[in-house]
């Protein structure tokens, strides 16, 4: 489970001070699926790279799975981060000139994984997203739907048990970005809990949970839906 608690987060240069987020306070069971909207610049992809140990924060508390991250060691956060947490990106940030294979390994080798350990881990994750027979072509042989699924394999061969994604279908035309959404669906459904960036509203209603970030803080419309579901 994630947990913060009036998280806030300054960003300070020479001469302003930009509050990302101001007493910030969401929980996340295992399991769920949220996606997060909101408008630009509100804090969404801070709340992201905070919630993935990527960025610290300036005041308040998170605990994940009930460990207070807030003191933890650069180093502890990231045993942490490597071992509990999968990052997706809008631009799907696969490395060129590596086939598939390797791109979902690459990660793994930081890891200190058997090379027989990485091989199973990678392709398992590649059947998982339809693409082990692509094993040997390049990113460029793909298209950018496809692209995106390797890099949701490359996250889900650290076998994380939360996927944290921003703006996964940004790039993606409406057919691809629901291919990968059902793709995301079926990753939560195996056990993994999702929380996810987006600006597409169609997609977001299709996650279990709704919450909207404005002006750095949460208001949560779980509730809403659920009422107008039973209407
Ligand atoms: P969103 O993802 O909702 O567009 P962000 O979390 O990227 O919002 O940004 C929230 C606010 O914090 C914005 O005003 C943005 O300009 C500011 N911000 C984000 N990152 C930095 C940074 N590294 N330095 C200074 N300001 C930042
Ligand atoms: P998005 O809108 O896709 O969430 P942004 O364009 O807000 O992304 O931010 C892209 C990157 O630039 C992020 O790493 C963010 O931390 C950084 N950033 C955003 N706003 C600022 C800012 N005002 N000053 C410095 N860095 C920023």
């Amino acid at each position: 489970m994630l947990l913060m608690k009036n998280i806030s987060k300054v960003y300070k240069t020479d001469l302003v001070e930009t509050h990302a987020l101001r007493d910030f306070n969401l929980s996340v069971n295992e399991g769920e699926f949220v996606a997060v909207t909101g408008p630009s610049g509100s804090g969404k992809t801070t709340f992201l790279n905070i919630a993935g140990l990527l960025e610290g924060f300036s005041l308040g508390d998170y605990f994940l799975d009930g460990v207070n991250i807030s003191n933890l060691s650069d180093n502890k956060s990231a045993a942490i981060r490597n071992e509990k947490i999968g990052f997706i990106f809008q631009g799907f940030n696969l490395i060129p000139d590596l086939n598939l294979a390797e791109n979902v390994e690459v990660p793994l080798r930081y890891r200190g994984f058997s090379s027989q350990e990485r091989k199973r881990r990678m392709t398992q994750a590649l059947e998982q997203v339809g693409l082990a027979a692509r094993m040997q072509h390049l990113p460029s042989q793909l298209s950018g739907g496809q692209q995106q699924r390797v890099a949701i394999a490359r996250a889900l061969a650290g076998e994380p048990r939360f996927l944290l994604a921003d703006e996964p279908t940004g790039n993606l035309d409406s057919l691809m970005a629901r291919q990968v959404m059902e793709l995301l669906e079926n990753i939560n459904q195996a056990g993994t809990t999702i929380i996810m960036v987006t600006h597409d509203v169609e997609l977001a209603r299709r996650a279990q949970r709704n919450i909207q970030i404005v002006d750095g803080q949460v208001c949560d419309f779980t509730m809403f839906h659920q009422q107008a579901a039973k209407r």
